[in-house]
């Protein structure tokens, strides 16, 4: 750095996904002077994500144009491809263009104030210093440049740079996941279709999703037992391949990422927040991260920003935007991290069980009145309430959970707490 003054900012921003470029829109229309890097040289670009979200996040981003296809229902395939459907009248869900939801939420952010930095990448934190902390970026040419900033926001994804130089290093599982994107695709476009079974996915699910052009989003998300998510592609097209009668063709895109699940200890320190899949603020039960990351962008932002105010970043005022965050959301992502943890230890004979039982019995217009994307556990209470019977199909599933003299008494943790529907 050749002993050259460091810049002086308010808040840089590491990352310009959806948690990233929603944090800045906050902490920047507040009248802070905020730096965004990304290390890529297009925001959005590469796409590393199915597009499906809720209505929510279209009201938290004001994306409604990105919107490429409405979808009314889910189809669910057991491990031997009996399925149950779920469909509603009205849209439930929706396919986005995923890389313009994140360059409209750059845009907002930079209209805000924001200014973003393409190209260049968080490297290390060099230094406390009085008042700030001196923070290494490598520009497009790999050129070192120092910042000062009052702040970090960690908001650069599951491998987070931000976590490891701020010592916030997080023992949360990262499922490996794997996604094609097909031009022409069979299968109906008003549902998405989800694969279980441990053949296909073990510890979460395949997909198929319409991509509103006649295409489809075509991945998996599975555990990190050592086998590349890839395997367990190659599987999900040899399932869609039966299901369909012939072989989807000519995949013109692929991701290979990761989905951070579980919960994080500590997501700020001194002077830095971690939000999004850097804090693995991902909804357990699917992967889905998008309308997590935002609430807790929003959340961050509003502590931060007065924080900055009173010139006040230390770890104690900071952890303010967790607490917010767990008041909002934990409830929701504890039990869904439980229900995972039953979800997990399914055999696929099991989970051909719950499907046919979920087919055959009244209990899917449950799902239909209750189905929710991003409060799922909502509609396993509704479901657990209805058919207490349930329970029995999963034995060996809950015998995870029964302690030594507690019997089933283990389950009733997703009894308390209203309905939110
Ligand atoms: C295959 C797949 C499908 C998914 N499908 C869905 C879905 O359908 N719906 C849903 O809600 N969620 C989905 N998710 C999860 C969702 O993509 C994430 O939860 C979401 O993108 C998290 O947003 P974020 O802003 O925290 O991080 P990201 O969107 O990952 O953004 C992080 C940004 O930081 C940048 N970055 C990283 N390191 C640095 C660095 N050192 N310096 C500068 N920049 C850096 C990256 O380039 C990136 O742009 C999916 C995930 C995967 C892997």
């Amino acid at each position: 750095m050749g002993g050259e003054p460091a810049e002086r900012i308010d808040a840089l921003v590491v990352g310009a996904g959806p948690a990233g470029s929603t944090a800045a829109f906050r902490l920047a229309e507040t009248g802070h002077r905020v730096v965004v890097v990304e290390e890529h040289a297009r925001v959005g670009h590469p796409v590393q994500c199915a597009g499906l979200v809720s209505s929510r996040v279209l009201e938290l981003s004001g994306a409604r144009s990105t919107i490429v296809r409405e979808v009314r229902g889910a189809s669910v395939f057991g491990p031997s491809l009996r399925r149950v459907e779920f469909r509603a009248e009205e849209p439930r869900a929706f396919v986005i263009d995923r890389a313009g939801l994140d360059i409209h939420l750059a845009d907002r952010a930079a209209r805000a104030g924001a200014e973003f930095r393409t190209g260049t990448r968080f490297d290390a934190k060099v230094a406390d210093e009085p008042g700030a902390v001196r923070v290494r970026l490598r520009g497009p040419d790999g050129e070192a440049v120092d910042v000062r900033t009052r702040l970090v926001v960690g908001a650069d994804g599951v491998a987070s740079a931000v976590a490891r130089a701020f010592r916030l290093r997080r023992p949360v599982e990262i499922l490996p996941a794997f996604e094609a994107e097909f031009p022409t695709s069979p299968g109906d476009p008003d549902v998405v279709e989800v694969y279980l079974g441990r053949t296909i996915s073990p510890g979460l699910f395949g997909w198929w999703i319409p991509d509103g052009r006649g295409g489809a989003r075509v991945g998996v998300a599975a555990d990190a037992d050592g086998t590349p998510a890839r395997v367990y592609y190659d599987r999900l097209l040899e399932a869609l391949a039966r299901r369909f009668g012939r072989p989807l063709a000519n995949p013109t895109a692929f991701v290979a990422s990761g989905i951070p699940i579980g919960r994080l200890p500590r997501c700020v320190g001194p002077r830095v927040v971690l939000v999004g899949d850097a804090a693995a603020q991902v909804k357990p039960l699917s992967g889905g991260g998008i309308f997590t990351g935002m609430r807790a962008a929003e959340h961050a932002a509003a502590v931060a920003g007065p924080a900055l105010d009173d010139d006040d970043l230390g770890e104690r005022r900071l952890a303010e935007y967790p607490r917010r965050f767990d008041a909002e959301l934990g409830d929701e992502l504890r039990r869904a991290l439980y229900l995972r943890r039953v979800y997990c230890r399914l055999s696929d004979r099991e989970l051909d069980a719950l499907v046919d039982v979920l087919r055959t019995s009244h209990l899917g217009g449950t799902i239909v009145a209750f189905g929710d994307i991003d409060f799922p556990t909502h509609v396993a209470r509704q479901l657990l309430r209805e058919s207490p019977g349930l329970l029995r199909l999963l034995p060996k599933a809950l015998g995870a959970f029964v302690l030594p003299g507690a019997g089933a008494a283990a389950v009733p943790e997703l009894e308390p707490g209203p309905l939110r529907k």
